[in-house]
């Protein structure tokens, strides 16, 4: 077994803050990964919800390959080309105003924050501004990101944590309006929440939230990370919503592998919040990040990858709707698009069935409490969702 030895060697060399499968992945091809003792695996994890256009795509690997030949930082000292070409793409696929470019999930939502309270902090010259945030949430591993993640065991043991946030329930209007007061400048939360569970926003509710944001000029910051780039049907989830936030944040499926993240703003906000000096980051929009930004959204459009999931996942949603019917230890599915969950019976372990999943050589992952997370590549076709829907119920 050569996986063992390089267990080994990380679990000697890394600090373990990881309980990870005893997996060593090697390489990936189309929607397929492979491990360092050759054993096939398809994949409906994606690297969590990263590879939107599967491993080893021919064309984005080109476009990295190219851009490596090029140049790959020159800081933010300088413009450069990929992120002018990448930042057009994300503004104009968002409608909304400007980009800022981090290197990962939670610095956009660090990026996000500070533009909120900046932009209150313009308008009324206060310091103790509030951010209304949502139990069950996840926005990141930072401090700024884990102050409106809505998990105690996350934030307890890294407590004191950023001041002036408060918690609501999600799907809640009535919890939302109760934390409201005359300190509120934002309200974060994520379109479709992710590792809470799989729970997208009722539309009432997201609708709702954004009435009260315009009533009180409070800003709507909603969190796409997992949710967004295509995942839901949708280039972003919010906009089957009809509601639009004045922030937005980006990470995971923007550079489909790439580390790389963005916070984006509407015309307000942009206007008045972040300037000069305000923010910064050695790395984030980087021509190497950036080319991949470009080349995601470049492939999205020629390949109509939203049309393909919208057909996909109607199959994927019926096929895993027979499944829970015939199935004594799945109790129901949330989701939309190609981000579902299912409901595992009380007193069944998610992790049970993710393990022998994996015996069987399919990768899902696990969300919540009780949640099997599928979060595919956004290329699988009805033939790999018969393959794991057949994988599956070997494990149930
Ligand atoms: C993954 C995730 C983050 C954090 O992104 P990182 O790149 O891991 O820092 C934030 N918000 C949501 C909704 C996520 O799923």
């Amino acid at each position: 077994m050569e996986s063992k030895k390089y267990i080994d060697a990380c679990e000697e060399y890394i600090l373990h803050t990881y309980n990870r499968y005893q997996i060593v992945i090697e390489k990936g091809d189309g929607v397929y990964l492979y491990d360092a003792d050759g054993k096939k695996y398809l994949d409906f994890g994606a690297g969590i919800a990263v590879f939107a256009l599967g491993y080893h795509d021919k064309e984005y690997s080109d476009a990295l390959k190219n851009q490596i030949d090029k140049i790959i930082h020159t800081s933010n000292l300088f413009y450069n080309i990929p992120a002018a070409k990448a930042a057009e793409k994300l503004v104009k696929a968002s409608g909304m105003d400007k980009a800022f470019f981090t290197n990962s999930g939670t610095e956009a939502i660090e990026g996000a924050i500070k533009a909120a309270r900046r932009y209150a902090y313009n308008k009324d010259g206060r310091t103790d501004h509030e951010i209304i945030a949502m139990n069950h949430s996840f926005h990141g591993r930072s401090l700024g990101a884990l102050s409106v993640t809505g998990n105690a065991k996350y934030q307890e043991p890294f407590k004191p944590l950023i001041g002036g946030i408060k918690f609501a329930e999600f799907n809640d209007l009535d919890s939302v309006k109760a934390q409201i007061n005359e300190k509120t400048c934002a309200i974060i939360m994520e379109t479709v929440q992710g590792e809470g569970g799989i729970y997208p926003a009722k539309p009432e509710f997201l609708q709702g939230v954004k009435k009260l944001c315009e009533e009180n000029d409070i800003l709507l910051i909603l969190d796409e990370i997992q949710c967004g780039m295509g995942r839901t049907g949708y280039m972003f989830a919010w906009q089957e919503y009809g509601v639009k936030p004045d922030v937005m944040t980006c990470a995971k499926a923007l550079g489909c592998g790439v580390p790389v993240g963005a916070f984006v703003l509407n015309e307000k906000t942009a206007k008045s919040s972040l300037a000069a000096g305000d923010h910064g980051t050695t790395y984030g929009g980087n021509p190497f990040a950036c080319a991949a930004v470009d080349k995601v959204f470049d492939i999205f459009e020629k390949r109509n990858i939203i049309g393909h999931v919208k057909e996909v996942s109607s199959y994927l949603e019926e096929k895993l709707d027979a499944l829970v019917a015939d199935s004594d230890v799945l109790v129901g599915r949330r989701g939309k698009g190609l981000m579902q969950g299912l409901i595992v019976k009380e007193g069944i372990k998610p992790g049970d069935i993710v393990n022998k999943a994996l015996e069987n050589g399919l990768i899902v992952i696990t969300a919540g409490s009780n949640v099997i997370r599928m979060v595919p590549p956004l290329v699988i076709t009805a033939e790999h969702v018969d393959e794991m829907i057949e994988k599956l119920q070997k494990c149930l």
